[in-house]
């Protein structure tokens, strides 16, 4: 087992795309599956818990920071074997993207411009604009702490923006297979990402601090006939709305099959609403922004405060799809 490189009190901050968090009592980063045992084996010794981040783009970390140890995957790798294509955990998302469109493969284009890792992205079953990261999972192999597991697809999707890995926080993800991409034309799926990339541009400007979309959106299958019946109504009052018709134009509010939580936010005017130096972005409802020196104690205020007033208006409740870091109490 190789000697890990743990470091203490490390804020974390710096490895958030919010750029909020107060420090992790041990941190160390992996650059092999071994580095990550080794760290595993350490935390178990030392009697702390563990957690892993990656990206770190999809995180909101307490301003007291995490208490046990932060283990960082940083192993990373993609090679073709027999047609498939395996990942390492640790890969950047727009490196896989990239390598897809190069081959001219088709599923996974329209992600392009989502930060993070491939791991990160199989966690949290990442989607953008149609394509979505499980489509083309063929197997999983992940460490349980004890042993190294493999899975296929159908173990491992649990719902939206869900997986088996949510529930079993301690199971770490090694490395994916992909495999059925469909072969198409190279240039269209250039074209294709060109202008997500450019519809991304105008939600999340450069340089934004953000981890995403905070909240869910809500998928139309999972609610009741009486929800649906009364958010549609409400829906379709704000579709008809001039000022609705003048920025959006005739493009429908649900889309893929989902309610999107930024629209029911925008309808009730969360748009620049901002507590402390967390504001809610003026283009995209469901993107809370840290202007600058921001902290958790007031991300979670404002997110708390929109949570409850799509509650009391539709009935809905909105979950975090952000993953929430050394808090001791629930969302
Ligand atoms: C500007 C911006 C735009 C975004 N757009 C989208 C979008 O369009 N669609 C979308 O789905 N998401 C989007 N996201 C969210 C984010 O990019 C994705 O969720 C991403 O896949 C997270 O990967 P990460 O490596 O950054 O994970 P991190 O933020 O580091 O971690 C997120 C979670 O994944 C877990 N995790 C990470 N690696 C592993 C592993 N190897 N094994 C087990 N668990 C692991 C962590 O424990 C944590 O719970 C966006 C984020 C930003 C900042």
């Amino acid at each position: 087992m190789s000697e890990p490189k743990i470091l203490e009190n490390v804020p974390l901050a710096k490895y958030t795309t919010l750029g909020i968090g107060g420090p992790a009592r041990y941190f160390v980063e992996v650059l092999s599956e071994k580095d990550l045992k080794g760290a595993i084996a350490w935390a178990r010794e030392k009697g702390v818990e563990y957690i892993v981040i990656a990206g770190g783009s999809n995180l909101l970390v307490s301003d007291e920071g995490y208490e046990g140890l932060v283990i960082r995957i940083k192993f990373s790798g993609i090679e073709q074997q027999d047609g498939a294509i395996i990942v390492k955990a640790g890969t950047h998302l727009q490196k896989l993207v990239d390598y897809t469109i190069e081959h001219g493969l088709d599923g996974l284009s329209t992600m392009v411009g989502v930060p993070g890792s491939v791991g990160g992205a199989v966690y949290g079953c990442a989607g953008a604009y149609g394509d979505n990261i499980r489509d083309y999972i063929k197997e999983i192999t992940y460490f349980d702490g004890e042993k190294v597991v493999t899975i296929t697809r159908d173990d491992y999707v649990t719902g939206y923006r869900d997986s088996i890995f949510k529930r079993n926080k301690n199971w770490i993800i090694l490395k994916i297979k992909f495999a059925g991409l469909p072969h198409t034309d190279k240039e269209g799926l250039e074209r294709e990402a060109v202008e997500v990339l450019e519809r991304r541009a105008q939600k999340y400007n450069s340089g934004l601090k953000s981890p995403g979309s905070f909240f869910k959106n809500i998928p139309e299958d999972e609610l009741s006939l009486g929800q649906l019946t009364k958010v549609r109504k409400l829906i379709a009052e704000w579709e008809h709305n001039p000022d609705y018709i003048k920025r959006f134009g005739n493009t429908s509010v649900v889309r893929f099959g989902k309610i999107p939580a930024g629209n029911l936010i925008d309808m009730l005017g969360g748009k620049g609403d901002q507590i402390g130096q967390i504001k809610i972005n003026e283009f995209h409802a469901n993107t809370f922004v840290n202007l600058g020196g921001g902290d958790a104690k007031d991300f979670i205020s404002l997110a708390r405060k929109w949570r409850d007033k799509v509650r009391e208006e539709f009935g809905l409740i909105l979950e975090p799809e952000v993953q929430l870091v050394g808090f001791k109490e629930d969302f």
